[in-house]
């Protein structure tokens, strides 16, 4: 069944688009059939269930952290996580930078924006980034890597709104890429798009979506 709900979604996606299959709250064995279907990137939004599963399962995966994540728990996933999607303060971005460095490595991150009308979301506005990127903190350091903008729609059927909040979020990866990324090809992720939304959100310019339970059912 997981096999050949991948590859349904497989099918309906571009080929530069990647689809990262989430997991969380999934068993191992779930996950390992995923993975017989070539599936590589994974992503979950709790820290201790993703260094379980990380400890378990074959070494080649891409681990994405997509939750909140705790400044006091980045250093559980810092020596293997392959990308974090929900930067959402300066203070969060020192600490990924410190246990990377800890680690020997660079760490890949997203800006996660808040574009959900609804109050309940994480995400930072365009100045709070603004005011991250330009911060002599963030220019000093070394071990991260901003590699886009990462963000959550409302959950509505209303598709106009989804959609508006897709095409928001694409352009202010347009303004922060222009303006501060345009002399290298570091930033190009747009992390968009789940189970309910995820053709809305590549019409919009999704590059990477994450996917739970159309993939692995209902949780
Ligand atoms: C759970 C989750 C998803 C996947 O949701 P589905 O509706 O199961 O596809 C995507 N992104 C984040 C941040 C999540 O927490």
């Amino acid at each position: 069944m997981i096999q050949d709900n991948l590859k349904k979604i497989q099918e309906t996606i571009p080929s530069g688009v990647t689809l990262v299959a989430v997991s969380k709250t999934k068993p191992a064995e779930m996950i390992l059939d995923a993975y017989a279907a070539g599936q590589r990137h994974f992503g979950e939004n709790k820290v201790q269930e993703l260094t379980e599963k990380q400890e378990q399962l074959p070494k080649d995966i891409y681990w994405h952290l997509i939750g909140h994540l705790q400044t006091n728990k980045v250093k559980y996933i810092a020596p293997f996580v392959h990308l974090i999607h929900a930067v959402d303060s300066l203070k969060l971005l020192k600490e990924i930078n410190k246990q990377a460095k800890k680690n020997n490595r660079i760490i890949s991150c997203l800006l996660q924006f808040h574009i959900a009308t609804e109050d309940t979301k994480f995400g930072m506005t365009r100045a709070e980034v603004e005011e991250l990127i330009n911060s002599d903190a963030y220019q000093e350091m070394e071990n991260v890597k901003l590699c886009g903008v990462m963000g959550m729609a409302t959950l509505t059927d209303n598709e106009s709104r989804v959609r508006e909040e897709f095409h928001h979020l694409k352009n202010e990866f347009e303004y922060f890429r222009e303006k501060y990324f345009s002399d290298t090809d570091q930033f190009s992720v747009i992390s968009m798009g789940m189970s309910g939304d995820y053709q809305l959100a590549i019409e919009e310019g999704s590059t990477m979506v994450r996917v739970g339970s159309s993939i692995f059912g209902q949780r």
